[in-house]
């Protein structure tokens, strides 16, 4: 398999050198809002060790950002009414990977709602700063 690239865009977001929206971090994962969203809410949790997917990650580091993915999911039903939640993972350019840094997508569902196609538009800088907003009061129990 491809060896993990240090460059990659998610990378960067976890060193501080390109902003995210972010929502939630510990010491082992970052969760931040995708900017292409395919639902309103639409999240992606990251580990903060290096993988490039599934295919590599350590099954610990999977571990943590299973459970943040579970957080995440809880915290979204509520801030955006959902009624469920799709949870994605795209492993290698065959799977439908585009960034070569493991995340985990996690949609909140309406019923009858179908999700956009994946990066059809950026989504408006305030309707993501609304959203990171409160699902960052809702994580914190708010
Ligand atoms: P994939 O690798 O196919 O799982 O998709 C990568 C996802 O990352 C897409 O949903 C993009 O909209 C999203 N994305 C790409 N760049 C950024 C960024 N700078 N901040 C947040 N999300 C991003």
């Amino acid at each position: 398999m491809t060896a993990y690239d240090p460059n990659n865009i998610f990378a960067k977001i976890l060193r501080g050198e390109f902003p995210c929206y972010k929502v939630y971090e510990d010491d082992h994962v970052l969760a931040f809002l995708d900017i292409m969203p395919r639902a309103p809410g639409h999240t992606l949790v990251i580990p903060k060790a290096p993988a490039r997917n599934l295919l590599d990650v350590k099954p610990d580091d999977l571990a943590h950002v299973a459970r943040a993915a579970q957080k995440i999911a809880r915290a979204a039903m509520t801030t955006f009414k959902a009624d469920g939640i799709t949870l994605q993972q795209f492993s290698e350019s065959a799977g439908g990977q585009v960034v070569f840094h493991l995340h985990i997508h996690v949609m909140p569902r309406h019923n009858g709602i179908a999700l956009l196609p994946p990066a059809s538009r950026k989504e408006d800088v305030k309707v993501l700063e609304d959203s990171a907003t409160k699902l960052i009061a809702a994580l914190q129990g708010g």
